[in-house]
Order: C-alpha cells, then sequence, then structure tokens
C-alpha cells in the first residue's frame, strides 16, 4: 500500500476530486479527514470508506476552523503527513465578471485558504518529522479564459507560486510541496457558465485527447506526489489536462 501509516487531511473532500483522494488515500492505507463545509456529503464519504476516515467540519477561509481540524486530526490519529488544499470554489460562481464581492469570496477560498491550511498543517508536519502538501491548482492558474472570473486565475495562479515558496522555505524541515492543474473535469458545485453543456463541449473539442479528465485520473496524481515514490519531487507542477494547455 502506497500510503501505509500516513495521515492526511483533504479539504473539500466531501464532493468532487477530494472525496475520489479521500478514497483512494484509504485503499492506499492512510487514515484520511475528509474536512468540508458539506457535512451530510462529507459523512457519506466517510460511511464509503469506513474507520480508516472521520469527517471534520472546515470552513478554509476561517483561520480558527483550521486550527481545530488539526488539532482534531492529532487527538484522533496522533499525527499529520499529507495535507490536500483542495477545496475552492469556481470562477464562474458569480455571473458578473466584475463583481467586487466575487473576487474576495473567491480569493478567500482558492486563495487565502490555501495559506491557512499550509501555514497550520505545517506545524503538525515539522514536529513529526516531515510531510507532503498537495495543493489543487488548475490549468487556470496557467493561462486565461473567456467565462472565469480574473480572481479564479489569479488564486489559481497564487496557488502554484504559495506551492513553490513552501517547497522552497520547507525543504530543510522534509516538507514537500507540489500542485495538480486539471484541465476540464465534471464540473464543480458551484459551477456557472462552466457547467453549461454548450460551453464544455466547445472546451472539449480544443482538448487534444478530446474528452473531459475523470475525478480518479486526477486523484491518482494527488497520490504519486502525496507519496514517498516521490521522495525527490518538490515545487513542481503536474498538469492533468488531456493535453490542453501542450498546445
Ligand atoms: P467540487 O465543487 O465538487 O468540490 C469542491 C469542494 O470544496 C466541495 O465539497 C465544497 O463544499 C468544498 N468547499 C468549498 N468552499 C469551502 C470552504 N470555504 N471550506 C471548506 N470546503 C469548501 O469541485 P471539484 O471539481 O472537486 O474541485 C476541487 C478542486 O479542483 C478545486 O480547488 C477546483 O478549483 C479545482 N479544479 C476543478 C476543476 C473542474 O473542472 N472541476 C478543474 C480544475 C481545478
Amino acid at each position: 500500500m502506497r500510503l501505509a501509516g500516513k495521515v492526511a487531511i483533504i479539504s473539500g473532500a466531501a464532493s468532487g476530486m477530494g472525496a475520489a483522494a479521500a478514497r483512494i488515500f484509504a485503499r492506499e492505507g492512510a487514515k484520511v479527514v475528509v474536512a468540508d463545509l458539506l457535512e451530510a456529503e462529507g459523512g457519506k464519504v466517510v460511511d464509503v470508506i469506513g474507520a480508516a476516515a472521520r469527517f471534520e467540519r472546515l470552513d478554509v477561509t476561517d483561520e480558527t476552523s483550521w486550527e481545530a481540524v488539526v488539532a482534531a486530526t492529532l487527538r484522533h490519529f496522533g499525527r499529520l503527513d499529507i495535507l490536500v488544499n483542495n477545496a475552492g470554489i469556481s470562477g464562474s460562481s458569480v455571473a458578473d465578471l466584475y463583481s467586487t464581492e466575487g473576487w474576495h469570496r473567491i480569493m478567500a477560498v482558492n486563495a487565502t485558504g490555501v495559506f491557512f491550511g499550509t501555514k497550520h498543517a505545517v506545524k503538525a508536519m515539522i514536529a513529526g518529522g516531515g510531510g507532503a502538501i498537495v495543493n489543487m491548482s488548475s490549468i487556470h492558474g496557467f493561462v486565461g479564459s473567456e467565462g472565469s472570473h480574473m480572481a479564479y486565475h489569479a488564486s489559481k495562479g497564487a496557488v502554484r507560486l504559495m506551492t513553490k515558496t513552501t517547497a522552497v522555505q520547507h525543504a530543510k524541515d522534509g516538507i514537500r510541496c507540489n500542485s495538480v492543474h486539471p484541465g476540464t473535469m465534471p464540473a464543480m458545485r458551484t459551477a456557472g457558465r462552466s457547467a453549461d453543456p454548450v460551453v464544455r463541449a466547445e472546451r472539449i473539442k480544443a482538448i487534444p485527447m478530446r474528452r473531459a479528465g475523470e475525478v480518479d485520473e486526477v486523484a491518482n496524481a494527488i497520490l504519486f506526489l502525496a507519496s514517498d515514490e516521490a521522495s525527490y519531487i518538490t515545487g513542481t507542477e503536474l498538469l492533468v489536462d488531456g493535453g490542453a494547455v501542450a498546445i
């Protein structure tokens, strides 16, 4: 098993790619904290996994909430080896691409949430002798798009660079940090325009592999970067996009 004996927190694990990563991590021997705002959905993910998983309510925009989740993880599982900063909201969660409120909300969840998670997880990882952080960015951390608020691109670009900063600053502590950049995947819960079948069909036409990705295809990339198989990989970015950014 590729994560035997490891303890992981996955933010946004009640749904989508976070839930897929939680299932795959548990299959590979990890204890998993499914951390999310959505208690009922998170509870269902835990029910499917069984005793290796535990739900903790987390609002990634609230620093005290992160402190509580890290403390609960240490209390129940005794250590913290892996953090997956996965929670996020869509760039089309607001219709008005110049919404100021949208700017603040998207940045708070997608960028500040990663800062808080990193800040509180590294303390626990240093105490345990090291760890691995995987940050969810996007192809939209590389390129612009027509239908997403610029805060989505700014936040995912920020995550890409926050990843490199964490990698450089904590290599000495035995902590690796890498980012994953999915392309077109099943629509996010908060997606507006980007969930439109016509918009999706247009996007898919432009992907060299001519299809959307599946959640397990991203979860497997997260698994690799979180595992000891990636022991000499830090500060890098892994595109999981069917070749979309290679054009
Ligand atoms: P999703 O909407 O299915 O899941 C996101 C999860 O984050 C949800 O469970 C949600 O409740 C949680 N969340 C949102 N705000 C939160 C908060 N304040 N505190 C705690 N949890 C919160 O979306 P997904 O497709 O699984 O997306 C996961 C990550 O992948 C996101 O960071 C997203 O930006 C990124 N991503 C998604 C796509 C895509 O097309 N779906 C593509 C590239 C990158």
